[in-house]
């Protein structure tokens, strides 16, 4: 892919106003869709091979049911416990779907099992044998992605690339977990050429491990790209992307609280 400049489709100051109505869902969300549709055009793709993930972590049910009402079905979630709550809260909604991106100890996985229809930072054997264990129990399946850490930051959870090879060829030990690609955080700057190569990395391990995937493990996905970069992530390849804050606003808790500093 050629390098090509992108002075206005990254950096800081793309969190939306805080969406307090359904018309401003409305909006935030339309605004986000043109956003995927332009970065799809200049890298020659069909917008409907981009998947958005509203990230609805800190909003409270209130404000997602106003999301709902603007057609949002899919919610991801940081946090096991915020996101069950939110889940048995929502219930009577219909369609709902679940999908937990952040890391996962051991000791929760019972209850992703329970209510997530996703989880996208799959990075231990032993949280997939747990998870699958559970799942089995309650009769359900879980797509689920393997986390990459590719700025190699150690405040960043996920495999190196070079250990993702080997976990995938042990992931058939677990039916229950259908593994559909890779996940990303890209490092947190507003320079895109620190940003890009973290999603560049990602594309090309897909395209390495393709190649000796075992049987029924499909890797056509690459989530990756938040409200500050995923027009950057789009360009890359991203067939999934992740948006929080320009749809539902600023946040005000820290974001350290979901992603420590080191660990
Ligand atoms: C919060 C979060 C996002 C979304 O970030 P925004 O800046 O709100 O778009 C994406 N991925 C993960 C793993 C997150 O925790």
């Amino acid at each position: 892919m050629p390098e090509t400049p992108l002075p206005a489709l990254h950096g800081t100051g793309t969190a939306a106003a805080r969406a307090a109505t359904v018309a401003d869902f409305r909006h935030n969300l339309d605004s986000v869709r043109t956003r995927i549709a332009a970065a799809c055009a200049r890298a020659g793709r069909e917008p409907a091979s981009v998947r958005l993930l509203p990230v609805s972590k800190t909003v409270d049910e209130a404000r997602l049911r106003l999301a709902y009402e603007a057609g949002v079905r899919d919610f991801g979630e940081n946090k096991v416990q915020e996101a069950a709550h939110k889940a048995e809260a929502m219930a009577d909604l219909a369609g709902l779907r679940w999908s937990v991106i952040g890391h996962l100890q051991t000791n929760k996985a019972k209850v992703v099992a329970r209510f997530a229809d996703e989880f996208q930072a799959l990075d231990s054997l032993r949280v997939a044998e747990v998870l699958d264990r559970r799942l089995q129990a309650e009769g359900r399946g879980l797509d689920v992605l393997v986390q990459v850490n590719t700025s190699g930051e150690d405040s960043k959870f996920g495999l190196a690339p070079d250990e993702v090879a080997p976990f995938i060829r042990k992931l058939p030990a677990y039916p229950a977990l259908r593994v559909r690609g890779l996940m990303t955080l890209a490092v947190f700057s507003p320079d895109p050429d620190r940003v890009r190569p973290c999603f560049v990395r990602l594309r090309e391990l897909r395209g390495r491990l393709r190649q000796d995937a075992p049987d029924g493990i499909a890797l056509d996905e690459l989530s990756m790209g938040m409200s500050g970069d995923f027009e950057l992530a789009i360009i890359e390849g991203a067939t999934v992307v992740r948006v929080g804050q320009a749809i539902f606003g600023p946040r005000t808790t820290p974001d350290s609280r979901y992603w420590p500093p080191g660990r």
